[in-house]
């Protein structure tokens, strides 16, 4: 099945149009500052390279037109659309087709995500609109969490305050570390049981996974808990924030900018949120930069140690995204802050440039360690056609 694959932001889009069987992508690219001056289309299709579109996108409906005009080309008729929905709330354990329902239910949780939900729900109805004859496919990254224990999802808040706002864990990059899993089982044939999935990229969570069930993870109400992001400084004591507002004089507005947008690796090294400048400033002597990245793999190394607790165990360790799949050494620093649970890796293996997963571990390593490059748009191409195929 040919799935056109659609991530909508608030001023982006983002699409891939791949075949769920080979995997094959045919073509993808990004519609960018949609709404705003200088609006252009980056695209890329197999066999033809990469070009750049400068053309008015003063919506998402006009931006949706030109992806599909431009994919007319393509000799891969779409046969189906799958959204990635960043916030499912309280509705999505799973995938769904979208109904009138389903779409009401994107916008009823929106609240949680207001920069992501409101764009991708509309970006949905418009292309139901536009395409009455393609079936739609919401797959929200928070789907893969929903199931988790009560223990782990639920915050120790007055009961009526969590049940009347539902506050609680929620998670992210559910598909991602779906996709991890399924790939992990495939490749181990069974063998890994309590798997912690480390997607670490800009933005980075780690999911306990115990035979295919989310036990944990990392992320919370919303994407700026856990380990320390490109700029989100994860982590911190609630309080913090009453105190930035009460004695710092910050509005809340502003706080949760500092939060998502100015903190983090990009803070705490004063130089970029790009791990790559960090690591190069750190190899020239910049303490703040070394600082960054020590916090970072001390991090990583115990929240690791909090999935693994919440299985009673773990058998196995996926790295994944851009930092997880390209940095050699934020992998071997994240391996020595664990070598007191005997993760030992071989640093020729995990030297080791591939796009197949692979094992970086030794064999005397107490977790087998691998490095799986993540693919959330086949997941989603996978989801809509085993709902709609
Ligand atoms: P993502 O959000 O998954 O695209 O990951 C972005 C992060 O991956 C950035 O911090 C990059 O520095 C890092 N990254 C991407 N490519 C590489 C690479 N080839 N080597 C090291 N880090 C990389």
């Amino acid at each position: 099945m040919n799935v056109l694959v659609v991530n909508a932001g608030s001023s982006s889009l983002k699409y891939q149009l791949l075949n769920t069987q080979s995997g094959e992508v045919f073509a993808k690219g990004n519609c960018e500052r949609i709404g705003i001056d200088g609006s252009f289309i980056g695209h890329e299709e197999k066999g033809a390279g990469k070009s750049t579109l400068e053309v008015a996108l003063p919506d998402h409906r006009t931006a949706i037109k030109h992806v599909f005009e431009i994919l007319e080309t393509v000799d891969a008729p779409v046969e189906g659309i799958g959204h990635r929905v960043v916030q499912g709330g309280w509705y999505f354990p799973e995938s769904a087709v979208v109904t009138d329902e389903t779409l009401a239910q994107v916008r009823e949780v929106a609240p949680l995500a207001p920069l992501h939900n409101y764009a991708e729900a509309d970006v949905i109805e418009i292309c139901r609109d536009m395409f009455p004859e393609l079936g739609n496919v919401i797959v929200p990254d928070t789907a893969f969490h929903y199931n988790m224990p009560e223990r782990a999802w639920r915050y120790a808040l007055p009961r009526d305050v969590v049940e009347k706002h539902h506050v609680r864990k929620y998670g992210a990059h559910g598909t991602s570390h779906r996709f991890i899993w399924r790939t992990v089982n495939e490749f181990m044939e069974g063998k890994a049981h309590k798997l912690v999935s480390c997607h670490l990229g800009s933005g980075a969570s780690l999911c306990a996974i115990e035979d295919g069930h989310c036990m944990d993870t990392t992320m919370g109400l919303t994407p700026l808990d856990g380990l320390v992001m490109g700029t989100r400084c994860g982590t911190l004591d609630p309080a913090t924030v009453f105190y930035l507002s009460r004695v710092g004089g910050y509005s809340i507005d502003e706080i949760d900018t500092m939060m998502n947008k100015q903190s983090g690796l990009l803070a705490v090294s004063g130089v970029s949120s790009d791990s790559r400048d960090v690591c190069e400033g750190a190899d020239k002597g910049d303490e703040n930069c070394e600082m960054a990245l020590e916090m970072f793999s001390y991090r990583v190394g115990q929240l690791f140690a909090e999935m693994a607790a919440s299985m009673g165990g773990v058998d196995t360790m996926a790295f994944t995204a851009g930092i997880g799949e390209n940095s050699v050494e934020l992998r071997q620093r994240v391996a020595d802050k664990l070598a007191w649970l005997g993760v030992e890796i071989d640093p020729e293996l995990n030297a080791v440039r591939s796009d197949d997963p692979r094992v970086i571990s030794t064999p005397n390593s107490k977790i087998t360690c691998l490095v799986v490059p993540t693919n959330e748009e086949l997941m989603i191409a996978l989801d809509v056609e085993a709902l709609l195929g």
